[in-house]
């Protein structure tokens, strides 16, 4: 259920106090990620609420995690959104600030097919700029977006305003 998910999420998460800048409260998940039932319960939750989808994008890098994670389970693909300067062949970019600095993300111009639904996943939503970025290059690429889903949305940061009408679905909200 809904509270039983936020649950394993909190479990899960460690609050780490002016990282990586001062005045930044980091939500580490990676304890999450280490706990073998906590993750699949997080993974399949995500599945459960979200529409269908054909394809699952991750952003990099804790994004990439949880999108192998979805795609495996599900049959899906998994498509990367990279980090500048990382992609070997010709790809869409996007800059945007970040809650604590400023970044472009990268997706191959090929990467999906005309139409595609794709579900676009990450660890933790907070402003919005990396989320409105990655859905701004499927949409570039020629994928429709199904949803966006997080394990964690910082709710006070307003960050799915920047969003628009996609359906954003986060399993636990501080
Ligand atoms: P934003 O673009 O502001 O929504 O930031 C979201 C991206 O930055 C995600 O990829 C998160 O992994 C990371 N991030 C931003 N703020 C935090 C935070 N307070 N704790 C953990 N990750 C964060």
């Amino acid at each position: 259920s809904g509270p039983e998910l936020a649950a394993v999420v909190a479990g899960g998460t460690v609050d780490v106090l002016d990282f990586p800048k001062p005045g930044i409260v980091f939500k580490d998940l990676m304890p999450l990620f280490g706990d073998g039932p906590a993750f699949k319960r997080a993974v399949d939750g995500i599945i459960a609420h979200q529409s269908p989808f054909d394809v699952v994008a991750g952003v990099e890098a804790r994004g990439f995690l949880i999108a192998a994670a979805i795609g495996y389970a599900t049959g899906a693909g998994v498509v990367p959104v990279r980090k500048a300067g990382k992609l070997p062949r010709p790809a869409f970019s996007a800059s945007y600030a970040l809650e604590y600095g400023e970044a472009t993300l990268e997706v191959h111009k090929d990467a999906f097919v005309a139409g595609q639904r794709v579900l676009v996943v990450d660890d933790v939503l907070a402003t919005g700029g990396t989320a409105g970025a990655a859905i701004d290059l499927v949409e570039q690429a020629g994928g429709i977006v199904s949803g966006f889903s997080v394990l964690m949305e910082l709710g006070f940061l307003d960050g799915r305003e920047r969003l628009g009408k996609r359906p954003v679905h986060a399993l636990l909200t501080v």
